[in-house]
Formats: structure tokens, C-alpha cells, sequence
């Protein structure tokens, strides 16, 4: 099922996933593992910095977002953010070791005026500091999608969140295939693509594989899969769920790599309700890449902060990705095969 060589599958069935998500736990981080250290340096994580550059007042109802307009939750709320003040943020993630840098604005999506414009520049901006920049702005039109490019955009992030089927009890505002056809613009663009999902939303673990199955069978795999734990936030309709189980996200993140070799996988929202021994055990099944950032905050939700982060980082003996340095060239560690 999992081969001993450096080919990139885009065949996955659910079947096979839900096996690999189902292994015994340590026999499934040992693969991941061992895929992770063919795919990538296995002592490096990517630092990538988010900022909300416009927080609040989104019209969608995401049942698990503080920024959604109509629940009542205690998110801040602001305009787009002025460009020397992102600039400003950008350089202080950039000076602590971030390689990536991304905008993220609580539109449904981009419309063809004067903030689109602002962003456009704010891209063109961060890009001249030699990060790479990423936006994530909600639905684009193809044409949208090539004036990012244009600025200078190295990716997009657009999650899928969960599976087609669990997706309309999450969000009504819009359908899973809205979401694919943003991405497919994207791709089309030639913006690399970031996309990936929540966990404890109440779905199903075929949900989740199912999500994960969407991805790992599209016929360029994103280059970025953010595995995230849902952050309970009062007030939204999802803030009683209970916590996610760490196992689940190692199993998640385990199943992604394997699933996904050449991709960064991210250990995105959750961390926060994470023990550093538990985040280590997400890098061992092939993590390798985190948000970060002064501010210590993930949008709109609590964060470990940079400094938090380097200190576990020194500790586990891993160090912030250079900027572009992604896939391995060279297999220097054998892995053992899966019989499915
Ligand atoms: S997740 Fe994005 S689109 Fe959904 S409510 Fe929040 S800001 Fe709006």
C-alpha cells in the first residue's frame, strides 16, 4: 500500500486511508515517520506567521468561527488592516526565523474594489522581503486568482474543513464545490495551494478520511495541508464540543504525510491545548510546520507564542526551516512497508 520509493500516489481510495489512519498507533508514526525522513529534513520546522488583516464581521456562519457576524462572541472587529502595519508585523515574524507569511481577511469572498487593490499591494509588499507570502480571503474568481499571482502571491489557503458530505453541517453559506472551484483557480493561477481541514467538529472518522481522500487523489496535492484541531470559541455553535484527542490528531497528521509525502503538513489551530510532549509526537508523524508569531494568536484564537516556540523547538533539537527549503532530494532512511 505505502511503497518503498519516492513515488507521489493520487489514487488513494477511503478504504486504504481509513487502513493506514487505523494501523496501531506507534506502527503508523514509525511509517510516517520514516516517509517524512525520505520527503523532507526530518530536524527542520517551517515557522509561518498568520495575520488577520481583517477580523470580524464575515457574513458566512462556519459554525466554529468567532468571526462569523451573526454569533455572539467576544472576536474584535476591524478593517483592513493599513499596509505599513502589516509590513511591520511581517518584518518582526521575519526577523524571528518565520519564512512564511500569511494575510488572512474575513471576506465570503474578494470583490473588485479598493480593499482587493490594498491586498494586491500588501502581497507585492511582503514579498519584497523575500518571505513567502500566502492569503486567505474566501471564494475567488479565476481572475482574481491571476492578479494575486501577478503580485507576486506564493500560495492560497482554502480548506476544505471536512468531508463533501459532513461539509453543509458546518457551513450553509456556501458548498463544498464552491470550495473546490476556488482552489481549482487557484491551481489554474499558478499559486501553489494550501488546504486542509478541522477535527472535532462532530464529524466521522470516515469524514475525516474522506476529506483527506479528496486531497490526496487531486491531480497536484497541495503543497501545504494544515491538519487543525477545532479551538472551542464561546459563543459559536460548536463551542461545547469536546476536545480533541491528540491521538486523533497524530493520526491525522500521520495519515496525511503518508498520503502526501512531498507536502508540508501543518500542525495549525489546537496547539494551544497541546503539551510540547504532545506536539512532539505530531513532528514525529510528520508535522513539519507550525503558526507562529509575536501576538500569540491564530486569527482570532489563543496561540503559543514565538518565543514559546523556539524554546520547544531548541529543546527537541529542530530548528526553523531556511526560507525554500522544502522537499529532500536524497533518500537517506529506509522505511518499512505497509501490507495492505
Ligand atoms: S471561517 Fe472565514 S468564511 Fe467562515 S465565518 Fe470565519 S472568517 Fe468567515
Amino acid at each position: 500500500m505505502v511503497k518503498n520509493n519516492k513515488e507521489i500516489r493520487h489514487d488513494w481510495t477511503n478504504d486504504e486511508l481509513l487502513f493506514i489512519y487505523k494501523r496501531p498507533l506507534l506502527d503508523l508514526i514509525y511509517t510516517a515517520a520514516a516517509v517524512h525522513r525520505l520527503w523532507h529534513r526530518s530536524d527542520e520546522i517551517q515557522l509561518s506567521t498568520l495575520l488577520s488583516v481583517k477580523t470580524g464581521g464575515c457574513p458566512e456562519d462556519c459554525s466554529y468561527c468567532g468571526q462569523a457576524a451573526r454569533y455572539h462572541t467576544d472576536t474584535p472587529v476591524h478593517g483592513l488592516l493599513p499596509i505599513q502595519t502589516v509590513l511591520a508585523h511581517a518584518k518582526r515574524a521575519q526577523e524571528k526565523g518565520a519564512t512564511r507569511f500569511c494575510m488572512a481577511a474575513a471576506w465570503r469572498e474578494v470583490r473588485d474594489n479598493r480593499d482587493f487593490d490594498k491586498v494586491l499591494d500588501m502581497v507585492k509588499a511582503v514579498n519584497g522581503l523575500g518571505l513567502q507570502v500566502c492569503c486567505t480571503l474566501g471564494m475567488l474568481t479565476a481572475q482574481q486568482a491571476k492578479r494575486l499571482q501577478e503580485a507576486g502571491l506564493y500560495a492560497y489557503n482554502h480548506n476544505l474543513d471536512s468531508s463533501a458530505s459532513y461539509y453543509k453541517e458546518i457551513i450553509s453559506t456556501r458548498t463544498f464545490d464552491d470550495r473546490l472551484e476556488t482552489i481549482a483557480h487557484v491551481r489554474r493561477a499558478g499559486i501553489t495551494v494550501c488546504s486542509g481541514g478541522i477535527i472535532g467538529l462532530g464529524e466521522s472518522t470516515a469524514d475525516r478520511i474522506a476529506m483527506l481522500c479528496t486531497l490526496a487523489t487531486m491531480e497536484q496535492h497541495p503543497e501545504s495541508v494544515p491538519i487543525n484541531a477545532l479551538s472551542r470559541v464561546a459563543g459559536t455553535p460548536l463551542a461545547d464540543q469536546p476536545k480533541v484527542d491528540t491521538w486523533d490528531m497524530v493520526r491525522m497528521v500521520a495519515t496525511a504525510r503518508i498520503a502526501m509525502p512531498a507536502s508540508m503538513v501543518r500542525l495549525s489551530a489546537g496547539r494551544m491545548e497541546m503539551s510540547e510532549q504532545e506536539q512532539a509526537w505530531c513532528f514525529m508523524a510528520g508535522a513539519n510546520s507550525i503558526f507562529t508569531g509575536d501576538d500569540a494568536k491564530l486569527l482570532v484564537t489563543p496561540n503559543p507564542s514565538m518565543d514559546d516556540d523556539l524554546s520547544m523547538l531548541a529543546k527537541l533539537g529542530l530548528k526553523p526551516m531556511l526560507p525554500r527549503t522544502t522537499a529532500r532530494t536524497e533518500k537517506e532512511d529506509e522505511y518499512t512497508c505497509f501490507q495492505g
